[in-house]
């Protein structure tokens, strides 16, 4: 199913006293996920957490996980909008022959996570500097040594066992058992970092307070001085706390939409 068509830019209408008429993207159509998924993109474009026109976000639209929204091959985020995501079913075997198909390596990767994991309402894959880097050390382990870091203590999978892109369900298989059981994030060694959520607002906070804690690690490292990591127990502590901020996930993504509202509306396009 390829995406609504656009709306016509609120700041072009002319004032007019009567009402706005209905949203151009039916509710069916999944307008507030589209929303928030291509606000995300845009975001993650502005932070240079993007790469080329490759990488994927996704988001499930039934209850199942089997129904979720994507971004098309091979469009920048900075150019992403509501209408331009795919909604696509995790069970078609015919989706990679659609003429609009998907990055094969985000099918595969996003298809088994969302039909096997329904919990993993949103999915995030990117290869942003910091973590990748992290990834890329012989100990990616995110040893808690501030705030950020301690929020990852215990939501952590390392992927080991990179073998190349995922062009498989059954890559995309190994990786949905990777996570789950309060694992939020997996480093994918050689490669990048794959996070899940509840909502795109939860998703997008844990990649982005990621990449974050990854950059203040790797700081300590090229310092060359001794980390100074708390213990586990306190460690645990912290994690805990920031599970009580789950309202900041909100307020993180309203936040930005009201930014783009103001310097970029088309994206709800
Ligand atoms: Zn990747």
């Amino acid at each position: 199913m390829t995406a609504a068509p656009s709306p016509t830019s609120a700041t072009s209408a002319p004032a007019s006293p009567t009402p706005a008429p209905a949203s151009p993207m039916p509710a069916a159509d999944h307008r507030m996920a589209r929303i928030d998924l291509a606000a995300a993109f845009r975001w993650v474009a502005r932070l240079n957490m993007h790469e080329s026109v490759a990488n994927h976000l996704s988001v499930a639209v039934s209850a199942d996980g089997s129904q979720f929204l994507i971004n098309p091959r091979v469009r920048h985020f900075a150019r992403m909008s509501a209408c331009d995501l795919l909604l696509l079913d995790a069970n078609d075997p015919a989706t990679l022959d659609r003429p609009d198909a998907p990055d094969p390596t985000a099918w595969h990767l996003h298809a088994r996570l969302h039909a096997r994991l329904p919990e993993a309402r949103c999915v995030m894959h990117l290869h942003p500097k910091h973590a990748t880097a992290l990834a890329c050390l012989q100990d990616p382990t995110m040893y808690p040594i501030d705030m950020n870091t301690m929020r990852f203590f215990g939501r952590v999978a390392v992927d080991s066992d990179f073998s190349g892109m995922a062009l498989s369900d059954g890559e995309g298989d190994r990786v949905a058992g990777m996570m789950g059981g309060g694992k939020s994030v997996l480093l994918m060694a050689n490669h990048g970092v794959l996070v899940i959520g509840a909502t795109v607002a939860e998703a997008f906070d844990e990649m982005y307070y990621f990449e974050r804690a990854a950059e203040t690690l790797l700081t300590c490292y090229a310092s060359g001085k001794a980390l100074r990591i708390v213990p586990d127990t306190v460690a645990a502590v912290t994690e805990r706390q920031w599970r009580g901020y789950g309202q900041l996930a909100v307020d993180h993504l309203a936040n930005i939409k009201a930014i783009l509202d103001a310097e970029e509306p088309a994206y709800r396009g």
